[in-house]
């Protein structure tokens, strides 16, 4: 058996001791927990690295070693002032955005275009991680190939976070699809 040391770098943004957003009833946390477990579950990739529930950013980016060679997806939930404020956006580095050629800006784009089709929610489309609250985003700058962080929808949007658990298996076979093909290419 030949082993892929491409690997698949998947986790849900936030952990246990950093619930992330909290609106509506629901912890951010916890929503990006189920999005990347229906994720995991829909994939056919056998050498998938997802991060542990009780893990830090700080400990599972430690942890993980990602290469050229490898795809990174990092799951968040938006929030806003506005109940009506709706939609999918994604985040990559900035050298990756300044290319719109390159891996990461194409999967974002495709992961983008698929939620925002599966959930009826608008694509707010693909931005620099400066255009984030942060200056840089460490998850995003670990040498990964092709590194995403998609914020799925806002937690604060009336019924975003119940239309998520509806369609989780639709979300988890799409986006497995998506990892699969990318690390594929890469
Ligand atoms: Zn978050």
């Amino acid at each position: 058996m030949i082993f892929s040391p491409l690997r698949t770098y998947l986790s849900a943004g936030h952990n246990n001791s950093d619930p992330g957003a909290v609106a509506n009833g629901y912890k951010e946390a916890d929503v990006t927990k189920i999005i990347r477990d229906s994720i995991a579950e829909n994939s056919s990739a056998t050498d998938m690295v997802l991060d542990k529930d009780w893990e830090t950013n700080r400990q599972y980016q430690g942890r993980i070693k990602p290469g050229s060679g490898s795809v990174l997806l990092d799951v968040h939930l938006n929030a806003a002032a506005n109940p009506t404020t709706r939609g999918v956006e994604s985040y990559i580095n900035k050298k990756d955005f300044a290319d719109k050629n390159s891996m990461s800006s194409k999967m974002a784009d495709e992961i983008n275009k698929f939620l925002s089709i599966t959930l009826g929610i608008s694509n707010r489309g693909v931005k620099p991680e400066n255009n984030s609250q942060h200056s840089s985003i460490g998850i995003l700058n670990l040498g990964a190939g092709c590194a995403v962080l998609v914020e799925v929808d806002f937690i604060t949007g009336k019924d975003a976070v119940d239309n998520i658990l509806k369609n989780k298996d639709i979300i988890g076979k799409g986006i497995a699809k998506i990892l699969k093909k990318y690390d594929d290419m890469k």
